[in-house]
């Protein structure tokens, strides 16, 4: 099930590629967004090849990460509290969604006292959600001169999360709003920032026609989710 999943999804991003005439040297990683999964899920993945996971709550990837093989790779997709910035960082090798100045100085600051370099990527609102963390698109365009002086933060490129629209191709213009938006960035600011995170498990095809090199995908390779975080039963807490 899990193994014809992958490969179905593997397929799709094969030919949107090709669609695309993008190289296959620039096939995007795929971030197995494992959030409300338990070990045992993660473990099937990983017998499938696959060791980049996405987790989107802090206390939930602290319990999970020590019960999987230290080779896997964790991401973190989700908003990061500025309460949770300080158990989050040794965690993850990468945070997907750096959504304010604020919070980008506040990981900025702890991360050196911690001594690491996080890698980043920041979230753009493109659509001026109320309802949505991330950075609108003018905001970004000022604000960057500041984020660019956080000298522990290694911002590697953009992220966004479209509106939500049942047919796929209602995200394409977010995606090419997201690669232009970091096109734009990268010229005003001289770093590279090759790393575009789109594409869900509904809309990845379009998101990798558009150029996304990572994309962040849950119930299509995991089946639905519990509408809850995945915690440890209580009795592994207790002794024995
Ligand atoms: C949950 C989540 C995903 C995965 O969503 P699916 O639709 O299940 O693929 C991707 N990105 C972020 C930021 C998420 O929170």
């Amino acid at each position: 099930m899990f193994h014809q999943r992958l490969t179905q999804i593997k397929e799709t991003i094969q030919a949107s590629m090709q669609r695309a005439s993008r190289p296959a040297a620039e096939t995007p990683e795929l971030v197995a967004v494992s959030k409300t999964h338990p070990p045992e899920a993660l473990l099937e993945a990983l017998d499938n090849g696959l060791l980049l996971f996405g987790e989107s709550r802090v206390q939930e990837a602290k319990a999970k990460i020590p019960l999987l093989p230290a080779r896997c790779r964790w991401h973190f997709i989700g908003h990061l509290q500025k309460n949770k910035i300080r158990q989050a960082l040794p965690l993850f090798e990468m945070f997907h969604g750096v959504d304010s100045l604020q919070t980008a100085q506040e990981i900025d600051r702890i991360a050196s006292e911690l001594s690491l370099f996080p890698r980043v990527l920041l979230e753009v609102n493109l659509a001026s959600e109320s309802s949505k963390f991330g950075f609108p698109s003018e905001s970004l365009l000022r604000e960057v001169d500041s984020l660019l002086q956080l000298p522990r933060l290694q911002i590697e490129g953009l992220m966004t999360i479209p509106p939500p629209a049942p047919d796929p191709e209602n995200s394409r213009r977010y995606f090419c709003r997201l690669r232009d938006l970091r096109d734009k960035l990268k010229s005003a600011s001289g770093i590279p920032l090759p790393a575009l995170s789109m594409g869900m498990s509904n809309d990845y095809a379009v998101a990798v026609e558009e150029g996304s090199t990572l994309v962040r995908i849950g119930s299509a390779l995991f089946g639905s989710r519990a509408g809850t975080a995945w915690k440890p039963a209580a009795a592994d807490s207790l002794d024995g």
